[in-house]
């Protein structure tokens, strides 16, 4: 009895699967296994013998079973640790990842200078890029027989229809919509067009960005101060503005409005011409006869206006030095530009 222990736990302990150790299970737990054939001895044994060897059997087939269900358990923990090493995943192999857009660097200075106005209580307006004359021209200001209307400077599609020439049609449209009420503070983007030869700093198509303010005293000394900060959210703390005499249509008196160079903080470079100033704006007061065009008593109110090359800032500010770049889609050139905003 004690060889058949000795034997059984040392079989069962030599397993190193699961059917080896069914295999051994038959061997000496089954129905004609080797702890049944012992039981079968004791019918030939004297009657007195018979309670003790029967207990000390069952005590045996108990003992085996035990050893059976611990290594049962140490195999089967064993085969689910195999099968998890070999459905490891290797996290720390470098995966293919998926190539994500840049936003184009006319967006990233247009949004730029639509959130400073935002942050100011400005309104973003716009307007269709194919317009009626009317609203490019005559309500601008711009009569019948100025320059500007030439079919030498204007995508004409019909005598009444073209490409708009400035983002002044917006601003146009958006005096009609708000019918002498006061006050107006809106920003216009847009897409421009006007017919030019292009080079690296002329283009056929450009953005524009047009602000417009019409209120109860409104001065020029508002207008100086919107653009002051203009100048520093764009180039930097430093920047200060000036504003030159000029001549423009739609306001009067007009100006010219130049930002100290912020690349050599007035100093002198080649990108200011050796100046210290760069040209960055036009703007003015909104001359009365647009206000009295758009049913505006110019006794009453008063507004100023000022408007801007979105590719010229981004060109400064950016270092570009040909204005192509922006449209000929070269994707060296425009995956270097942030992702986000
Ligand atoms: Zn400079």
């Amino acid at each position: 009895m004690e060889k058949l222990r000795k034997d059984g736990l040392e079989a069962i302990q030599a397993c190193t699967n699961l059917s080896e150790l069914g295999n051994v299970r038959n061997e000496y737990l089954s129905k004609k296994g080797l702890v049944s054939q012992l039981m079968l001895q004791m019918k030939d044994l004297p009657a007195e013998e018979k309670p003790a060897f029967g207990s000390k059997v069952n005590e045996l087939k108990q003992s085996l079973e035990n050893a059976f269900k611990l290594k049962e358990q140490e195999l089967e923990d064993l085969k689910l640790n195999e099968q998890l090493k070999l459905g490891k995943i290797d996290i720390t192999l470098p995966s293919s990842l998926p190539r994500v857009g840049t936003l184009h660097p006319l967006t990233v200075v247009q949004t730029e200078i639509e959130q400073f106005f935002i942050g100011m209580g400005y309104l973003v307006e716009e307007g269709p890029e194919v317009e009626l004359d009317y609203y490019n021209f005559e309500r601008a200001n711009i009569p019948q027989n100025h320059p500007a209307r030439d079919m030498q400077d204007t995508f004409y599609i019909n005598m009444e229809w073209l490409l708009r020439t400035h983002t002044t049609a917006i601003q146009t449209r958006t005096l009609e919509a708000y019918k002498g009420e006061v006050p107006i503070k809106v920003i216009c983007p847009g897409k421009v067009y006007r017919k030019d030869d292009d080079d690296a700093t002329h283009s056929h198509q450009f953005v524009q960005m047009e602000g417009l303010v019409v209120g109860e005293r409104i001065s020029m000394s508002d207008l100086k101060g919107t653009l002051e900060k203009l100048a520093k959210h764009m180039f930097g703390d430093a920047r200060v503005i000036r504003f030159r005499p000029s001549y423009f249509q739609f306001t009067e008196p007009s100006v010219e409005v130049d930002v100290s160079c912020h690349i050599c903080n007035g100093k002198g470079c080649p990108t200011c011409k050796h100046t210290g100033w760069i040209e960055i704006l036009g703007a003015g007061m909104v001359h009365p006869n647009v206000l009295r065009m758009a049913g505006f008593d110019p006794e009453k109110v008063s507004g100023f206006a000022f408007g801007l090359g979105v590719e010229r800032v981004a060109l400064l500010k950016y270092g570009i030095d040909d204005i192509r770049q922006f449209y000929t889609n070269d994707l060296r050139f425009l995956s270097t530009f942030r992702r986000f905003e």
